[in-house]
C-alpha cells in the first residue's frame, strides 16, 4: 500500500510567520539547548550565530512531533551544521557537551544574572564583569557603582521581578489598568498583548496597548494615568517615553527597531494580602510582622493612534521571533516594509491601511496566524 506522508519536511517554511507555533513544544530538550547557545552568542554580541540558534529553536517548536532520529530533521530549513551537531549529541548522549560548557561558563553565568535585572543589558553586564563582579548580590553590595534610575529600581525590586508574573496577577493588573484608563477616557480600548495574548500563563512583564476609537484624542492620557497611580501609592517606578512618530516617514528597515509610540515602562505595586493565618490579618499586624502584602510587577503601557492600532497589536503580541520573521518576510518576499506603525509597499509607493491583524496578513499574502500560534 502507498504510505501517506503525514509530514513533509521540505514544505516547512523558513519563516515562522508561515508556521503555526503553539505552546505545545515537543522538542523542549532541543530548543532549551539552542536558546542557551543563542543567549551566549547574544552576550558575545555575535548576532549572526545568535539568530541562527533562535531560528532553529523556533523551527523545532513548530514541529508536530518529537525529534528522535537524525532522519527526522532531514530536509528542514534553519538547521545548519552547528545546530545539527547539537541535535546529534542530544539524540545520542541525552545532553550536549557544548551546551553544558556554556552553562558552566563563568562569563555566561554572570551575564545571565546581570541581564535578569531590569535596566541591565549586555553593555552594563560587560562593564560589571570586567570589574570582577559575578553575581547580583555582589552588584547590590557594591556601593561605588553608578546606577541608572531604572537599574536602581531593578535591584530594589529584584526578587519580585525575577519571580514571574502569573496569569492571575496579569488579570488583576489588567483590571487596574482598565479602570484607571476609563476614568479619563471611558471609550478607550485597553488590550493585553505580549506573551499573555499568546496564551502563556506566565510572563516577565505585562504588556498593554491603549487606543481611543472615538474622535477624542488625549495626549495627556498616559500622564494622567501615571499621576493617579502616583497619588494612590501604586507606582514604584516609571519611565515615560514621548512619541517620536513622524508621519510620511518610511518605516525602519532594521529588524529589531524600537517603535515610536508614546509608552511607559513601569513597575506597579500589586496588593495581594496573604491572609493565610487568622493570627495575622490586620494591616497593623502585617506591618509589625513585616509581612509584605504586595508584589512589584513590570508593566509596559503603549499608547497608539487608532489607525495604527492593528500594526501595534501585531508587533506587541510577538513573539519577538515571529515579529522578526514577519518583517523579514515582508522585505524579502514582498518588497514591503513592516513596522509597528504600518506597512509600506515599495513597488506601489503607498502605505497599506489595515483595520485588523487579519488585513495585515492579507496584505502580506500570508495565511492568518492566531495569536496563540505565534509562540515562535
Ligand atoms: P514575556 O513573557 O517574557 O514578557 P513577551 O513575548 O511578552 O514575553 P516582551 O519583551 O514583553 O516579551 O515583548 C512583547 C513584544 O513586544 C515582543 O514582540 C517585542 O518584540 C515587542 N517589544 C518589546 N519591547 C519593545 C519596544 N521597546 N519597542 C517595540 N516593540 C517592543
Ligand atoms: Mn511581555
Ligand atoms: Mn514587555
Amino acid at each position: 500500500a502507498l504510505e501517506m506522508p503525514a509530514f513533509i519536511a521540505t514544505k516547512v517554511s523558513q519563516y515562522s510567520c508561515q508556521r503555526k507555533t503553539t505552546l505545545n513544544n515537543y522538542n523542549k530538550k532541543f530548543t532549551d539547548a539552542f536558546e542557551v547557545m543563542a543567549e551566549n552568542y547574544e552576550f558575545k554580541e555575535n548576532e549572526i550565530f545568535c539568530l541562527e540558534f533562535l531560528r532553529a529553536a523556533s523551527l523545532l517548536k513548530s514541529l508536530p512531533f518529537s525529534v528522535t532520529r537524525m532522519k527526522d530533521i532531514q530536509g528542514l530549513p534553519c538547521v545548519g551544521d552547528q545546530v545539527r551537531d547539537i541535535i546529534e549529541e542530544i539524540i545520542e548522549e541525552g545532553e550536549s557537551s557544548r551546551v553544558n560548557e556554556v552553562l558552566n561558563d563563568e562569563r555566561y553565568k554572570a551575564f545571565k544574572q546581570f541581564t535578569s535585572v531590569f535596566g541591565v543589558g549586555v553593555k552594563t553586564s560587560e562593564k560589571w564583569y570586567r570589574m570582577g563582579l559575578r553575581t547580583v548580590e555582589e552588584v547590590k553590595a557594591d556601593k561605588t557603582l553608578k546606577l541608572s534610575k531604572m537599574q536602581k529600581a531593578g535591584l530594589l525590586y529584584y526578587e519580585d521581578l525575577v519571580s514571574c508574573v502569573s496569569k492571575a496577577e496579569a488579570d488583576a493588573v489588567s483590571l487596574i489598568v482598565k479602570n484607571t484608563v476609563c476614568t479619563f477616557l471611558p471609550d478607550a480600548l485597553v488590550t493585553i498583548t505580549g506573551g499573555f495574548r499568546r496564551g502563556k500563563n506566565i510572563g516577565h512583564d505585562i504588556d498593554f496597548l491603549i487606543t481611543n476609537p472615538g474622535p477624542r484624542e488625549d495626549d495627556e492620557l498616559l500622564h494622567k494615568v501615571i499621576d493617579l497611580w502616583k497619588k494612590q501609592g501604586l507606582l514604584l517606578y516609571c519611565d515615560i517615553i514621548e512619541s517620536t512618530f513622524v508621519k510620511e516617514q518610511l518605516p525602519s528597515r532594521k529588524v529589531d527597531a524600537m517603535d515610536h509610540f508614546q509608552k511607559c515602562f513601569a513597575i506597579l505595586k500589586l496588593y495581594q494580602p496573604r491572609v493565610d493565618n487568622s493570627t495575622c490579618n490586620t494591616s497593623e499586624q502585617l506591618e509589625m510582622a513585616e509581612v509584605k502584602d504586595w508584589k512589584a510587577i513590570r508593566v509596559d503601557l503603549v499608547i497608539t493612534p487608532f489607525e495604527q492600532y492593528p500594526y501595534a497589536l501585531l508587533g506587541w503580541t510577538g513573539s519577538r521571533q515571529f515579529g522578526r520573521d514577519l518583517r523579514r518576510y515582508a522585505a524579502h518576499e514582498r518588497k514591503m516594509i513592516l513596522d509597528n506603525h504600518g506597512l509600506y509597499d515599495r513597488r506601489k509607493r503607498i502605505f497599506l491601511k489595515a483595520g485588523s491583524e487579519e488585513e495585515i496578513f492579507a496584505h502580506l499574502g500570508l495565511d492568518y496566524v492566531e495569536p496563540w500560534e505565534r509562540n515562535a
